[in-house]
């Protein structure tokens, strides 16, 4: 992605100043805060920073502002043309969620440094914990969608919504829909190679059945976290490796 198309993304948001925190209608526009913040050490945002710094620890942006934010910086920062396997997950009681396709650790320089920079420059963290969530099924690596790994690590009924640049696949669309997680961007296909599911010994995908619109009719006949034997009354495979999501160590 060139710098002119980042800049792009930048005015895309100030289109909708309504998902900006509110109050902020004298302030300058999103897409100018966020150049003074890059240019100017985000001094934009130091009053904030300089809030918590002083004690005050309630969170300065709701949860569902500072993920759009995150996941839209991630779209126009991140280096290896990857910003599409990223999601951001918003919980219920305010945390946030990061990964993306296979997990994130804070190993990922872009992760560790980076992106720790730029959420602390704007005190996302102040008032909640912010996790990365990690691959949870390591027998099947690829199939570890950004989505399901938020999930995994979050539990099921924790989360609100998850946003992604990338369309969610069928399968992440209809798990998040089971949880009653809105879809933070459109549903794309169901044609996945992997797919394992983020609580059950349950992988899908065209590298284990022929047919993924099967796959599809499959999961939506099974419950949120499914048993065994849910699984053998509609034929789904049961294997052996079970995902151990569920991480609670918080990044920031
Ligand atoms: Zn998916």
């Amino acid at each position: 992605m060139s710098s002119g198309e980042r800049r792009t993304v930048d005015n895309g948001q100030a289109d909708h100043p309504s998902r900006e925190r509110p109050g902020s209608a004298s302030s300058p526009s999103v897409s100018a805060v966020q150049t003074l913040g890059r240019l100017a050490g985000n001094r934009a945002t130091t009053a904030l920073v300089q809030r918590a710094r002083d004690g005050v620890t309630a969170p300065t942006v709701t949860a569902d502002a500072a993920a759009q934010a995150i996941n839209t910086w991630i779209q126009a920062n991140e280096p290896s043309e990857q910003e599409t396997n990223y999601s951001v997950g918003v919980a219920r009681n305010g945390d946030l969620y990061i990964s993306k396709v296979g997990g994130v650790t804070t190993k990922t320089r872009f992760v560790g440094i980076d992106l720790a920079a730029f959420i602390r420059s704007r005190g996302y963290e102040i008032g909640r914990d912010i996790y990365l969530a990690q691959q949870f099924n390591t027998a099947y690596s690829s199939g570890n969608h950004a989505e399901m790994c938020v999930m995994a690590a979050a539990g099921a009924g924790a989360l609100a919504e998850i946003y992604c640049a990338a369309p969610h696949c069928a399968f992440c669309a209809e798990q998040m829909a089971k949880d009653n997680v809105r879809h933070g961007a459109a549903v794309g296909g169901h044609d996945q190679v992997g797919w394992a599911h983020p609580f059950a010994p349950i992988f899908l995908g065209s590298q284990v059945w022929n047919d993924t619109a099967v796959q599809l009719r499959a999961l939506q006949a099974l419950p949120l976290n499914p048993t065994q034997a849910n699984a053998a009354q509609i034929g789904v495979p049961w294997l052996s490796t079970a995902p151990k999501g569920g991480k609670r160590k918080a990044w920031l």
